[in-house]
Order: structure tokens, then sequence, then C-alpha cells
């Protein structure tokens, strides 16, 4: 057999996977509307593209230190102490081709076979197939609207087993868009302190709140040595095509992820990190308020429809409930594409059923074309 069980054990990422069919109908003359891919429709700031250029000219074209260039790194921690009075070692953070493979290489660093790790769903689409990919196993929680979409401690405690070795939390959550409050995070790290387990929390849309501000676990009394922070540059400076993120925990930890690095990838490319470093300092507020307005437009839209969801606090998507048309949310999405010309991500996607997942990180003139379309089509489902 060609394949190992592990890989044919996992799907393909149902966004990248749908994004690149709306492409290819797009090319073939189609007037596809796409609100699936979680990316800014902002280019990089050009400041940020005149640091990688410098970097190059100025011969930063080599190998680094798998952990990143110390420039970079002592910005991190410069910039996560700034935002949450944490203090890390510049040997406490790595850097990483995007927030992706900081992850990857974390449940890489961790888990050992039929180790359990606790995602909530709805959950991201890469955290069931990474664990997968690792030899892990995902305990997925089912969270609910009516709860807010957030954990209990019951629930918490429903799926734990002993062979539980962490809990993958993501706030300002993709897809639902729902900020966790200090309670929220006060049950999940009373749950990772009694159960003795870890918290590897996703942090990527932390500046992307637009209600209420963001907390990190990290922060919450003898947390910071059991949590793992995963970060990227890529939504917040619309960088998604750089490559770059980070992620920050325990010294010895981050030893063993800087070894996966230099014997995987070696190092993010060089001039990305230089780019990086610069982007600490470029404001992005345009980008965030245009995300803002947006989110706002769409919610007065879909209120109009009848549409039933919870506005979201931050991030850029919309989780929408479609579960009163009776039909399947992959079959709704099929059809959305098929009859209106316009692509969405089935819930299904991020392991909840009866939903769609909009992302409103696209132009304003985008975003009303979809929802055109989408308010016709509904009209006619209904
Ligand atoms: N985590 C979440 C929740 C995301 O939505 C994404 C991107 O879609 C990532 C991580 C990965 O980000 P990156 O592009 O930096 O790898």
């Amino acid at each position: 057999m060609l394949f190992s069980e592990k890989i044919l054990s996992v799907e393909p990422s149902i966004t990248l996977e749908l994004n690149a069919k709306a492409i290819e109908l797009s090319k073939k003359g189609y007037d596809i509307v796409k609100l699936t891919a979680g990316e800014p429709d902002f280019s990089t700031p050009t400041e940020i593209i005149e640091a990688a250029y410098e970097a190059m000219k100025n011969g930063k074209t080599k190998y680094t230190d798998s952990k990143g260039i110390i420039e970079l790194r002592e910005k991190i921690v410069e910039y996560v102490e700034k935002r949450t009075n944490l203090k890390y070692g510049t040997d406490e953070v790595v850097v990483t081709n995007g927030g992706k493979q900081s992850l990857y290489n974390i449940l890489l660093a961790m888990i050992n076979p039929g180790d359990e790790i606790m995602v909530l769903d709805p959950s991201w689409v890469s955290y069931e197939a990474q664990i997968k990919m690792v030899g892990g196993v995902p305990v997925h929680v089912p969270l609910d609207e009516e709860e807010g979409f957030l954990p209990t401690e019951s629930k918490l405690n429903r799926y734990y087993s002993p062979k539980t070795k962490a809990i993958l939390i993501n706030s300002p959550n993709n897809p639902t868009g729902v900020v966790y409050p200090k309670e929220t995070l006060e049950i999940i790290a009373n749950f990772a302190k009694d159960k003795e387990i870890f918290v590897i929390s996703d942090e990527v849309y932390e500046l992307l709140i637009y209600e209420g501000n963001h907390i990190s676990i990290a922060t919450i009394e003898d947390m910071k040595e059991r949590t793992i922070i995963v970060n990227a540059f890529s939504k917040t400076w619309a960088m998604t095509g750089w490559r770059i993120g980070y992620c920050l925990g325990p010294k010895k930890l981050m030893k063993q992820i800087a070894k996966i690095q230099s014997h995987s990838t070696s190092n993010v490319n060089t001039p990305t990190q230089y780019a990086a470093i610069k982007a600490f300092d470029v404001d992005v507020y345009y980008m965030f308020k245009k995300f803002k307005d947006r989110r706002d437009y769409v919610a007065s839209r879909l209120e109009k429809m009848n549409l039933k969801f919870l506005k979201p606090k931050g991030a850029f998507y919309y989780f929408i409930n479609i579960s009163e048309f009776g039909i399947e949310d992959s079959e709704f999405s099929k059809k959305l594409l098929d009859e209106a010309m316009l692509a969405v991500v089935p819930g299904s996607g991020f392991y909840k059923k009866g939903y769609i997942r909009i992302s409103f990180a696209t132009s304003d003139e985008n975003l009303e074309k979809a929802l055109d379309r989408l308010e016709k089509f509904v009209k006619n489902l209904r």
C-alpha cells in the first residue's frame, strides 16, 4: 500500500478545497462570489513588503536559527509582554511557517500514539486532521449555540479521560466569532489544572475583536506553565501568503519544537522574518475598521432575512444556523453554489451540522452581491 493509514484517515482542508472549486468555476467564466476563505482582502502593507526587500538586498538570504532570528523573537516577547504582562524569554518562542505549523509542531512534540486532545466544536478544520496526522485521537466536545458556543464545566468533565493530554481552544473563534469571557477561561483553566493537562491556545485572531477584549488563558494564575500560545501574522497584517506565525510556551517544549523545525523546514524563510519585525510597527487600524463596518453590515442584512445567528464579537466570520430549511448543510452549500453562484463553507466542515460559515474578509462590493444572492436563495427555499 502506497499510503500510510494515518494520512488516509484525514480529509483535505474543506475550506481550501471549496475555495479551489469556486476559483475553478470562476476561471470557466461563471460569476462566482466567494465567502469561503478566511483571508483578508487587503494587500500586505507596503512597509512590510519593503522590509523584506531591504532584507534581501542586505544579504539576509541565508539559513537562520531554527527558532527564528533573535531580533524577531525579541520583538515578539516585547509585544506579548505589552499585551499580557507575561514575560517570556526568547528561548520560549519559536517562529514557524504560519500558525498552522506552530500547531502541528506542538502536537508532534506532545503526542504519543493514542493520546487524546480535546477540541471544542465547532472547531477549525485543521485541528482534527493535525491531531490524527501525529497519531493522536481528537475528542470532539460539542458546544451549543444556546450556550453561546461556550464550554461548561460539566461538558469538559464529560469528555475528559485519563488519556487526555491537552485541550485545544480558539478565541476569538473560527468559525463562530465567539470571544471567550474571563469566566469561561477560568472554567477551562481550573479544569486543566485539576486534571493536570495542557492548554493549546490558538490566538491568531486576538487583534480582531469588535466587542470586549482578548484575554489569553496564559494570564490566569498558574496557567503560563501549562499553556502553549499559537499566534500568527496572517490575519492581522494581511500576510497569509508569507507563512509566518509563532508559538510561546515552556522552554523545554519549545526546545523540542525547534528540533522538529530544524529537521523539517529548518526555518521560516529569512526575508519574511525581517518583514515580520516591521509588522509590529505598522498601523493596521484601517483594516480592522473595515472589518468592523462589514460585520455590522452583514448583521443588518442577515437580520432582514430572518436568519438565526450569533453576532460575532471577533474574527471575521458568521456562523449561520440553517437548520430551519431541513436540508443538510453540505447540500445547502452545494445548492447555493450551483443555483446562486455563492460559495460558503458548510458547518459540517467544522464538525457542526446545520450551519454555514461565511467570511466577511472580502470587499464591500462582493459582500453586497453575496448577500443579495443569499437573500434571494433563502426566499426561494422558504
Ligand atoms: N488557527 C485558526 C483558527 C485559523 O483560522 C487559521 C487560519 O485560517 C490558522 C490557525 C492558521 O493560520 P496561518 O495562516 O497563520 O497558518
